[in-house]
């Protein structure tokens, strides 16, 4: 009889015990260290704002698998056994490491004292969700640090955000289209201080274009991937134990999304399983979020050539790219919902550019924001005065 033990209730973790569960292979554990089941890390902004309980961001375990609660410190590749902190040990035939990451720390002087805050585990939103400074600083231009910004602004603090990059999501964004997210950004009373690099948090922050007073700052700079304990446990090792995996953010090139790590887990757990597994047609899907504006990006290859509008003044763009032959590969929309399973369908079919002569069943209504309403509506009200 199989027993999988799997460390990380993460996606990708998550994901590879339903598809093992599923298939009735073995017994099948999932050890996860922040919460006793597993849950949704993009919603941890929605808890930090007070937007949410726990208990709505908390993700069903997968039928038949047992959640185990709890950090893995030590394991033994050649007993097959992980144990946990405490001294429990659980014994497995395969194991799975789908440790996915943490927060990369600020490599510059942080003055000792000074509250530095970031948003990646669990304990992060819960500790948020008890602070409220009047004045804030975000360190990473991101997804991440976009969320903490509005964070800031969503509590009435005085808000700075300091980005390295000379543009705004400059990898998803033309600079014509990231100068229209900036303005809007700055239109809620955001600081937003682009080219800054920062070198020193503390009071006051340092930064290459002068010094900032705040009573405390939030660090979304990436990510680095969480240590797989033991010695010599690096990948490179795993990869010569045969009964010994990696998937999710832990793995080489591992997936940085949460759909991409779903699907690799799932992919791992139905491969061990001994199923037949079809991967879905490789397109990525990519979404940016920033107060009322998501930049979503979904690309089937890179195109030859692109159509786009841009409306300055409200914060909309459309970008739409083709291959040489004319067929649909690309769509880059901001401040709009698109229906990305009919786009995706029609990358998967090769749509020709004429199919957009009709454009209904590829785009939803314009967007709303994530921030608590009563927040919402009196940031309205600042931003029209
Ligand atoms: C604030 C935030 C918002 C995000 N929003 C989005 C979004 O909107 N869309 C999107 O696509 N992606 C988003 N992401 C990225 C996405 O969440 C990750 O890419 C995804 O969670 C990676 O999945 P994973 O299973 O590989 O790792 P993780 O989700 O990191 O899960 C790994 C788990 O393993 C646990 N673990 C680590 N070491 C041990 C150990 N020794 N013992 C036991 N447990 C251990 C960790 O605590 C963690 O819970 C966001 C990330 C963050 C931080």
């Amino acid at each position: 009889m199989e027993r999988f033990v799997i460390i990380g209730n993460g996606p990708a973790g998550r994901a590879a015990a339903a598809a093992l569960a599923a298939s009735r292979s073995g017994e099948v554990v999932l050890i996860g260290r922040e919460h006793p089941v597993p849950f949704s890390r993009p919603g941890l902004i929605y808890r930090a704002m007070g937007a949410m309980r726990d208990a709505d961001l908390e993700l069903p375990v997968p039928a038949e698998v047992q959640a185990v609660h709890g950090e893995v410190v030590a394991w033994s590749p050649e007993e097959r056994w992980v144990e946990l902190a405490g001294g429990r040990r659980e014994p497995f035939s395969q194991v799975i490491w789908a440790v996915g990451a943490k927060a990369r720390p600020f490599p510059g002087t942080v003055d000792p004292g000074f509250p530095v805050f970031s948003l990646q585990e669990w304990g992060d939103a819960q500790t948020l969700s008890h602070q409220h400074p009047r004045s804030w600083g975000v360190v990473g231009g991101g997804l991440v640090g976009a969320e903490l910004v509005e964070w800031g602004v969503g509590r009435g603090a005085e808000t700075h955000w300091w980005v390295r990059e000379p543009h705004l999501w400059s990898e998803r964004l033309t600079e014509e289209e990231s100068s229209a997210l900036a303005r809007r950004v700055r239109g809620f009373g955001v600081h937003l201080h682009l080219a800054t690099p920062v070198h020193r948090l503390g009071h006051p922050v340092v930064t290459a274009k002068g010094e900032f007073q705040v009573e405390a700052a939030g660090v979304a700079i990436g990510v680095v991937p969480n240590a797989i304990p033991g010695d010599a446990c690096s990948l490179d090792a795993i990869a010569h134990v045969p009964h010994a995996h990696a998937i999710g953010d832990v793995a080489p090139d591992g997936p940085r999304s949460w759909e991409a790590a779903t699907r690799a887990g799932r992919e791992l757990g139905m491969r061990l399983a001994g199923m037949p597994f079809s991967a879905s047609p490789p397109f990525s899907d990519d979404r940016t979020r920033c107060f009322d504006r998501t930049v979503t990006t979904l690309t089937a290859r890179t195109p030859t050539w692109e159509v786009s509008t841009v409306d300055a003044r409200t914060a909309r763009s459309l970008r739409l790219g083709f291959d040489e032959q004319g067929r649909w590969v690309r769509a880059v929309a901001m401040g709009w919902k698109l229906r990305s399973n009919a786009i995706k369908a029609a990358f998967a079919a090769g749509a020709p550019v004429d199919a957009l002569a009709d454009a209904r069943p590829f785009f939803n209504e314009p967007e709303g924001t994530r921030l608590p309403l009563n927040a919402w509506a009196q940031l309205l009200k600042d931003a029209a005065r």
